[in-house]
């Protein structure tokens, strides 16, 4: 090779590297920027991407509806007189998406009361004010192992290391909503409810009735716990209004609604409100996990993963997050304490829908 086809050969070498590399520096630019406009945070609406179609949804709520409507096993609560008077055939089950949509089957407009499931709600209105540590500080969330309404899971820990789901957390939690009077503290509660709901509640009059004149266990444990330091004042006021909340009317529609709300970071996926902060839902979720369903916590979250909370009204929440949130009444109730057609029909929906949040989704 000649001098100078050797200096030829170099320079477009040379050139040929130059453009490589300017090749190369645009590409990387180019991502750079995508990266910067993609958005930030997976929209609700993205992260049901993976879910099944409307379809395949309607079709898993209507087989689950009329596999268990027929299903006779368990017996309605009567320790409230009044719930003894529930209809056993009453079956009602409610799916929300992200999108806001409802999948039903069975009667979703027929009011149970909502009883334990209000903890849920009134522990996050607690959190939303005062803190996650204020919780756990004062009342604890670890699970009893004991019924919910157990005097002696109070005593041994002098009333401490329990959790909002039980009787001695749920009413030391609703003692802790602020507020300069009772029905000041009221409007908190039920205001909170609403928000979840995305529609105005009210108390189911006889129930509250009911329940009132035949609670002095629940008082008791209202006394017990401020005995013990951890309601500060009041204990009666607080075990008042502890039972009105556990009378507030819902449908199959409303518990969905609220269980999908918890699903998508505290924002009713209907109304679009923020009813907590997103940064609280974990916390939320984490007690209904380990206490939601008295007893029988564990197993339950052994079959489904899935964060619920049950209440002797016969309703049942489940919350698969960023996927679907479910709501079902059906008053026969099993040992535990919980509806029988509630958790089999969630139990089947989640698994058709693949809702356990412990389950890598297949790639
Ligand atoms: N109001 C009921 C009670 O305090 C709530 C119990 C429940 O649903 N587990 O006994």
């Amino acid at each position: 090779m000649t001098t100078h086809a050797s200096i030829r050969a170099a320079r477009s070498r040379r050139r040929r590297m130059a453009s490589a590399i300017a090749l190369l520096t645009m590409i990387a630019t180019q991502s750079a920027i995508a990266q910067k406009t993609k958005a930030p945070a997976k929209p609700p609406a993205a992260a049901a991407a993976n879910m099944p179609s409307p379809a395949q949804i309607q079709a898993a709520v209507d087989a689950a509806y009329n596999k268990y409507k027929n299903l006779d096993s368990g017996k309605v609560a009567d320790y409230i007189p009044i719930l003894g008077k529930a209809d056993p055939k009453l079956f009602g089950i409610a799916v929300v998406t992200a999108d806001g949509k409802v999948y039903t089957a069975g009667d979703v407009t027929k009011e149970v009361s909502i009883q334990s499931i209000s903890k849920v709600f009134t522990m996050a209105r607690v959190i939303q004010d005062s803190g996650e540590m204020a919780i756990e500080n004062n009342i604890g969330v670890d699970a009893t192992g004991m019924k919910f309404n157990s005097i002696i899971a109070v005593e041994v820990e002098k009333g401490a290391e329990i959790n909002p789901m039980v009787n001695p957390g749920a009413i030391t939690t609703t003692s802790m909503v602020g507020g300069a009077n009772a029905d000041a503290i009221w409007q908190k509660i039920i205001g909170t409810y609403n928000d979840f709901a995305g529609r105005n509640l009210s108390v189911l009059d006889e129930v509250y009735q009911s329940e009132a004149a035949t609670n002095q266990r629940n008082q008791a444990i209202g006394s017990l716990m401020y005995a013990y330091g951890h309601i500060h004042d009041n204990p009666a006021q607080a075990t008042d209004i502890y039972t009105k909340q556990c009378a507030v009317g819902v449908n199959a529609k409303d518990l969905g609604m609220m269980a999908a709300t918890l699903a998508f970071g505290g924002r009713n996926p209907v109304t679009g409100k923020q009813a907590i902060d997103a940064v609280h839902v974990p916390s939320v979720l984490a007690v209904m996990a380990t206490a939601g369903l008295y007893d029988d916590s564990g197993k339950w979250l052994y079959h489904t993963g899935l964060p619920a909370k049950s209440g002797v009204g016969g309703g049942i929440i489940a919350v698969s997050p960023g996927k679907f949130g479910i709501g079902v009444v059906s008053p026969p109730l099993d040992a535990a304490g919980n509806s029988v057609r509630a958790q089999r029909a969630i139990a089947d929906i989640s698994a058709a829908l693949g809702g356990n949040p412990y389950q890598v989704a297949k790639r």
